[in-house]
C-alpha cells in the first residue's frame, strides 16, 4: 500500500509530500502506475534535486531480483531496482566489475540508466547505456516493451538519460569488466594551478580513469590549484603477498554515520578554505604512487552515511557543468574566477576531462570539461547559478540534469541541442503528462492538471 511520506534526494532539497509506493512485485507496480497521475519512478534518491519527485512517486528499491549472469561473457539481467552496491558485493569476488560507475555505489540500475551517469572512465569507455544491451520498460499506456539497439530503438535512446519520463524501466542487461583484482593503481599528482591541471588532463588520455579535485578559492598564480587522480585496474602480479591472499575482497559495510543535520553555521566559506588548504597539503610530495582498494578510489564519500546532512536542514545542490574542450583554458579561468569572486567555493569540487560522445537526447556529457560543485541553499544562491547559467552558455556548456534543482526551461532548449526533440517525443508518449517529475514540470511542457 502507498504511504503520505515527506520525500526528498540526496540535496534534502526540497522536501515535499508525496504518495510514495514501494511494491515488491511486478504486478503491484503496474497497477499503481495504472492508477497514480502524475507518477515518476524513483531508485535510491540519490540525484540531488527534483528529477525523482512528484505527488506520486514509485520507488523501485524492492523490485530488485538478480535474473541471469553468463560467466564467459559477463552479461547480467537484473531488475531496475538492484544497486551497485549489491552488485559489487556478489560479483567482485568472481572477478568482475562494473563498466561504469558514478562516484557512489547507492545508485540503482534503473537510476544509472535513466540519467545514463558517467564515471572516472568517461574518455575511455563512454556513459552506463553504451553496456546496455537491451532493458524492459512500462511505458506510459502500460505497455510492457524490449528496447536495445535494434528493437524499439527510438525509445531505448529517448530513455537513456531520459531521466524517468519514458515509462518505468524494470529490468535491463549489460555487460561487466573483468578485474583480476579489486585494487587500483592509483597516481596522485598535484597541479599548482589551472595550466598545469589541464596538461595533467591531456597527457593523461591513456589511463583508464582520471579525475581532479580542484580548489575552487585560490587566486592568481594558484588559481585551479588541483590534485589529479589517474589509475588501471591492478594486476595480480603487482598486489603484496597480504593484497594476494585475498585479491578479489569485496567492500566492506560503512561503519559511520553523521546521525544528524549539522547547523547551517558550520559550513562557510571559512571552512571551506581551511578544508581545502588541508587537502592540497596533505600530500607533500608532488606525486604519490599506491595501490588503493576500489571502495577508497571510486567511493570516498561512501565512507560515511549521510554525509549530505553536514550542509544542515535547508539542504543544497551540486551544480555540474560541461564546456567544451576547445573552450576548456578560457571558460574554466572565468568560472573558477566567478566563483572565487563571489565567496561560493565548495569543498568537494570535482574536475573532469568526458571523450567525445555523440549527443543523445538529454545525456549530459559532451567531449569537453566537467566541474562538480557543491553548494548550501541560501537565498545568494539562486542568482549567483543564473550567473553561472550564462557563462556557462557563452561557453557552448551545459548542466547536468541528475544535479539539478533550478534549471529553467529556456537554458535546457538552448544547450542541449536535442531537448526540443525529446520534449515531442516525450509529448507523443505522455499525452496527459502522466510520467513527469518537479523538474520537469520546470523544464518541459509537462505541466499536469491533476
Ligand atoms: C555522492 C554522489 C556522487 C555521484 N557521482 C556521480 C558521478 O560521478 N557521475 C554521475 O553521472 N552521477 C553521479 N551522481 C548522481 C547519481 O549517479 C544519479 O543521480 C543516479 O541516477 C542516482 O541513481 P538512483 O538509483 O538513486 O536514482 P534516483 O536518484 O532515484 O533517480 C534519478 C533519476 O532516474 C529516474 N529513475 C530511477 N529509477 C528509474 C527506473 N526504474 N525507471 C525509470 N527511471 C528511473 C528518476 O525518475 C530520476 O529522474 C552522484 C550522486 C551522489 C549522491
Amino acid at each position: 500500500m502507498p504511504d503520505n511520506l515527506n520525500v526528498t534526494n540526496w540535496g534534502n532539497y526540497p522536501v515535499i509530500e508525496a504518495q510514495f509506493a514501494e511494491p515488491p512485485e511486478l504486478r503491484l507496480a503496474k497497477d499503481f502506475i495504472a492508477q497514480a497521475h502524475p507518477v515518476i519512478p524513483r531508485g535510491m534518491g540519490r540525484c540531488y534535486g527534483d528529477s525523482a519527485l512528484q505527488k506520486h512517486i514509485l520507488s523501485t528499491q524492492k523490485l530488485n531480483a538478480f535474473l541471469q549472469f553468463d560467466e564467459d561473457s559477463g552479461i547480467l539481467s537484473c531488475q531496475a531496482g538492484v544497486t551497485f552496491d549489491d552488485i559489487l558485493s556478489i560479483f567482485v569476488p568472481r572477478g568482475w566489475f562494473l563498466p561504469v560507475t558514478p562516484g557512489t555505489k547507492f545508485v540503482t540500475v534503473g537510476g544509472a540508466l535513466a540519467s545514463d551517469v558517467h564515471g572516472k572512465n568517461h574518455h575511455a569507455e563512454g556513459t552506463f547505456s553504451n553496456h546496455v544491451i537491451s532493458f524492459k520498460i512500462i511505458t506510459p499506456d502500460g505497455n510492457e516493451l524490449t528496447c536495445s539497439r535494434n528493437e524499439n530503438q527510438t525509445l531505448f535512446n529517448l530513455t537513456c538519460g531520459g531521466m524517468g519520463l519514458t515509462g518505468l524501466i524494470i529490468e535491463a542487461t549489460f555487460r561487466l569488466k573483468r578485474i583480476e583484482t579489486a585494487y587500483i593503481r592509483q597516481e596522485k599528482i598535484k597541479a599548482q594551478n589551472l595550466d598545469e591541471i589541464i596538461s595533467l588532463f591531456e597527457e593523461s588520455a591513456s589511463y583508464t580513469y582520471s579525475m581532479a579535485w580542484i580548489d575552487c578559492l585560490t587566486k592568481g598564480k594558484r588559481l585551479g590549484r588541483s590534485i589529479m587522480m589517474r589509475g588501471e585496474n591492478a594486476t595480480l602480479a603487482e598486489l603484496n603477498n597480504l593484497q594476494r591472499k585475498n585479491p578479489l575482497i569485496p567492500h566492506k559495510k560503512a561503519r559511520l554515520n553523521i546521525p544528524f543535520y549539522f547547523p547551517s553555521f558550520a559550513l562557510n566559506s571559512f571552512s571551506v578554505k581551511a578544508f581545502n588548504t588541508l587537502y592540497y597539503h596533505k600530500q607533500f610530495q608532488k606525486s604519490v604512487t599506491n595501490l588503493v582498494h576500489y571502495d577508497t578510489f571510486y567511493y570516498p564519500l561512501d565512507a560515511i552515511h549521510h554525509w549530505n546532512r553536514i550542509y544542515g536542514k535547508n539542504g543544497f545542490t551540486q551544480y555540474q557543468f560541461v564546456i567544451p574542450k576547445t573552450h576548456g583554458r578560457e571558460g574554466l579561468t572565468e568560472l573558477i574566477s566567478f566563483i572565487g569572486k563571489h565567496n561560493m567555493g565548495s569543498f568537494l569540487t570535482v574536475l573532469k576531462l568526458f571523450g567525445a560522445q555523440p549527443e543523445n537526447f538529454l545525456r549530459f556529457p559532451m567531449e569537453g570539461y566537467t566541474l562538480a560543485m557543491d553548494f548550501k541553499i541560501q537565498p545568494k544562491l539562486w542568482k549567483f547559478l543564473d550567473e553561472m547559467d550564462a557563462m556557462v552558455h557563452l561557453f557552448g556548456g551545459r548542466v547536468y540534469l541528475t544535479k539539478d534543482v533550478r534549471m529553467n526551461k529556456s537554458f535546457l532548449m538552448q544547450t542541449y541541442p536535442q531537448a526540443h526533440e525529446f520534449e515531442k517525443h516525450y509529448s507523443a508518449l505522455n499525452p496527459d503528462n502522466k510520467f513527469s517529475s518537479l523538474q520537469s514540470q520546470r523544464i518541459l511542457n509537462t505541466n499536469s492538471t491533476n
